[in-house]
């Protein structure tokens, strides 16, 4: 067994031991049925080997971890024009906080917070009917993770649907502000069915590659996006992934990485590969409890931190 190998077994076991297991989002019904016993890792390498402990094949909502993809794929289609409508600054509050929308007239922080997502998901939704958008998404992100099982769960995408009022008001918000092209709901069937694709750790970890290596997959060496736009995403993995912990996160993790309510996060060591951890309890600023800490864990052990 390598050294990694062994760290991630490590990590794993440490895992499943752990008492404070953080708790389940109540806001979707669909989430908050999860189950606090399961973690999952897993570590792809650019060589293309992966290496994985505990629940990597389970499949989870990735749920705010699709922004990254949906960033990534208006960056391509719009180039530099989408920072007139989201910003690249952390913005120190909730991911689905409205506060700071207002005091900036309807341009939100970062592409990550619901605000920014909900705004890029307008702007790749165009004219199109949200079928055909979502259809787009979840090809890029089957081609990313070169894997076409990846799949919708419709009941989770229905679920934020009955109850994401709060996603509403964000949509509605930037209506009024003259920063939503289409219908408030027409922008939000499509970020609802980005955040319910699901996928497990493995898939995860693989489709987050092309991060670590300058924007070309590295198994298929297919161009995904510039090494420059890569970098930039990564920057704003690390400075805005976690919301309001992505100072704490960078501090004990110093990797870029993206959190979702599903418990998930995807994290990128440059130039080494991507890893995905999951376990669905959250910490008191919505990223996975033990996620975090085993990413902690295994970037000290593997010294991969970006600050040396
Ligand atoms: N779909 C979730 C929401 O809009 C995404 C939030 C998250 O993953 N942090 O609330």
């Amino acid at each position: 067994m390598t050294d990694l190998a062994a760290t991630v077994h490590d990590i794993a076991r440490q895992m499943q031991h752990c008492e404070d297991r953080g708790r389940l989002p109540d806001y979707i019904p669909a989430l908050a049925a999860g189950d606090l016993s399961k973690f999952g890792i897993a570590v792809a390498l650019n060589d293309g080997t992966v290496v994985t402990g505990g629940d990597s094949e389970v499949r989870f909502s990735i749920q705010s971890i699709s922004k990254v993809f949906t960033l990534t794929l208006s960056l391509g289609l719009f180039g530099d024009a989408i920072w007139r409508r989201v910003g690249k600054e952390p913005s120190g509050s909730a991911f689905n906080s409205i506060v700071q929308l207002e005091y900036e007239n309807g341009i939100p922080r970062n592409p990550f917070i619901n605000a920014g997502a909900i705004a890029i998901a307008d702007a790749l939704l165009a004219s199109h009917e949200p079928r055909e958008t979502i259809g787009e998404i979840l090809h890029f992100i089957r081609m990313v993770a070169n894997d076409e099982e990846i799949a919708i769960d419709p009941v989770i995408a229905r679920s934020e649907t009955a109850t994401g009022f709060k996603n509403f008001a964000l949509a509605n918000y930037l209506a009024a502000c003259g920063n939503l092209r289409n219908a408030p709901e027409r922008a939000l069937g499509v970020y609802f069915h980005q955040c319910a694709i699901t996928m497990n750790c493995v898939q995860l970890a693989r489709a987050g590659r092309y991060l670590s290596n300058g924007g070309v997959d590295p198994v298929t060496l297919r161009p995904i996006i510039s090494s420059a736009r890569a970098r930039r995403i990564n920057a704003l993995m690390l400075t805005c992934g976690q919301y309001d912990g992505s100072g704490e996160f960078a501090f004990r993790v110093g990797l870029p990485a993206k959190s979702g309510v599903g418990g998930g996060i995807l994290c990128v060591v440059p130039h080494v590969g991507a890893v995905a951890v999951w376990s669905p309890g959250l910490n008191e600023r919505g990223n996975s409890q033990l996620g975090s800490i085993a990413l902690e864990e295994l970037a000290t052990r593997q010294r991969w931190s970006v600050f040396g």
